[in-house]
């Protein structure tokens, strides 16, 4: 067996193309979507981000504002400043990249973002929202996760699922997404027992460690899909996954490869969640 390629480029493609097409609707009832990101201090990492997404939302028609701060810049300033952005009729979205300097408490500022405005879906509300099965943001990457099944048709009723990772921003929701879904679900973690007895019961594995070879192929039921999340270096310094992709593609039947995967499709959803706040803002969305 080779695994199918899950391609998060070409969904990516097709997804930000109905992004383009209901920010022009939403244009010609007067409003713009618009996303503010803020970025505090200079990690490269965070400058290729945040660079990304407002080069993701001019290529979709969507106004963005970059608001970039020194590393010394204070709490209670930033505070402000998200403060100022909740007020802004012309922002619909506020993204405050992370990681935040250790100076700065960056679950205060999160929960100082206005929910209607949370099109990251990291504030409280979200995750309760999320939890309730009320509407709401959902985070990014495991909500393109979600989307990367339904383009391959899946349906997850009754189906084991198996999620690597418990983080607030990845595991935890990708495991709520999943149960909604009406999936079963497990939550691995670093103090799992044995996660081969786990993965090798699943139809659906998720990856979200953080660790190059996590899930090797031993450790997957034939047939299964494989979802990378993962963001990694090989020893060659190039950007790898969570999972043994060369050999896994030999035993599972779907598989997200990286790069190209599910990187592209969190940006993606980012897209889709500012216009969905500006569709909001503007009454054509409940
Ligand atoms: P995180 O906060 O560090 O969480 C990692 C999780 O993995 C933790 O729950 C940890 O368990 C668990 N873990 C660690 N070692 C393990 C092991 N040996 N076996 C099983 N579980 C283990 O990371 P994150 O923010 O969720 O991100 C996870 C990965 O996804 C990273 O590589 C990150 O760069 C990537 N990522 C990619 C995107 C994207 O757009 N593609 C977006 C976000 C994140 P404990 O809770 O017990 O510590």
């Amino acid at each position: 067996m080779t695994a199918q390629l899950i391609d998060g480029n070409a969904l990516s493609q097709y997804l930000r193309g109905d992004v383009a097409a209901r920010a022009t609707a939403l244009q010609a009832r007067g409003v713009t979507p618009g996303l503010a990101v803020i970025l505090v201090g200079d990690n490269p990492a965070s400058q290729v981000y945040v660079r990304n997404k407002v080069k993701a939302c001019a290529d979709a028609g969507l106004h963005s504002v970059l608001e970039k701060h020194d590393a010394t810049l204070n709490e209670s300033a930033l505070l402000a400043r998200v403060q100022a952005l909740n007020d802004d009729p012309t922002i619909h979205g506020i993204l405050v990249q992370l990681p935040l300097p250790a100076h700065i408490d960056a679950q205060k500022v999160t929960e100082a973002i206005s929910p209607a405005k949370d099109v990251d879906g990291f504030h409280i509300a979200s995750a309760g929202a999320l939890m309730t099965g009320m509407p709401g943001f959902w985070p990014c990457t495991p909500y393109g996760c979600m989307k990367m099944l339904e383009s391959i048709g899946y349906d997850l009723r009754g189906k084991h699922a198996v999620v690597i990772g418990r983080s607030n921003i990845v595991g935890k929701p990708m495991a709520l997404m999943l149960l909604q879904k009406n999936a079963t679900v497990t939550v691995c973690h670093s103090a799992t027992r044995d996660l081969k007895a786990q993965t090798l019961q699943a139809d659906v594995i998720v990856a979200a460690v953080g660790k190059r070879n996590v899930l090797t192929a031993d450790m997957v039921k034939p047939g299964a899909v494989v979802l990378d999340v993962g963001m990694n270096r090989d020893d060659d310094g190039k950007l790898c996954g969570d999972v043994d992709f060369a050999a896994i593609r030999g035993v599972a039947s779907h598989i997200t490869p990286v790069p190209g995967g599910v990187g592209p499709m969190t940006i993606t959803m980012l897209l889709v969640n500012t216009l969905e706040a500006a569709e909001r803002a503007a009454g054509v969305r409940s």
